[in-house]
């Protein structure tokens, strides 16, 4: 069949009303819903299988690269940490510093208080913030992209890797 006449046939089977539609039914349906990578996520768990496994115990900034016990990785590859730092950086600065200086210029808090507050803030915020700001930041990854929990990728035919 030339190789016009192949693409018309091919433009006419899809654009008919009669052409049997791709069944949804054979997807299989996510293992982890998005409200359990939320509620996991926020309690600094595992958001695939929810295991208290994100920190390593007893430091107080180590990430293990993977789950210990499903062993999906938290670490998605080169310039993953990026995220949890932008988060930390937008919280202390606009959740923080800018509020205080905000302070200085429109509630008359004197300038020594103002660096005072704005420098400690700079310093302890983001101390405080850096386990949270991972689970946020991997909470909000995969609530965007759940199919990549390895236990929503079961059946769905993923490369496992990425
Ligand atoms: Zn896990």
């Amino acid at each position: 069949m030339p190789l016009l006449a192949e693409a018309v046939a091919g433009f006419r089977r899809t654009m008919s009303p009669h052409r049997t539609p791709t069944p949804n039914h054979t997807r299989t349906p996510m293992q982890v819903t998005r409200q359990q990578i939320v509620t996991r996520g926020f309690a600094n768990r595992c958001c695939n299988c929810g295991a208290d496994t994100l920190f390593k115990p007893g430091t107080p900034f180590g990430v293990h690269e993977a789950c210990a016990s499903c062993g999906m990785k938290f670490d998605r590859g080169e310039g993953f940490y990026l995220g949890p730092l932008v988060i930390n950086y937008g919280v202390t600065v606009f959740g923080f510093v800018l509020p205080v200086i905000g302070f200085y210029v429109y509630r008359n808090l004197s300038a020594g208080m103002t660096i005072a507050l704005a420098v400690g803030g700079a310093i302890l915020l983001p101390v405080l913030l850096y386990r949270l700001s991972w689970s946020w930041w991997l909470t909000g990854y995969f609530y965007f992209l759940p199919t990549k929990l390895t236990a929503n990728r079961d059946g769905l035919g993923e490369d496992l890797e990425d």
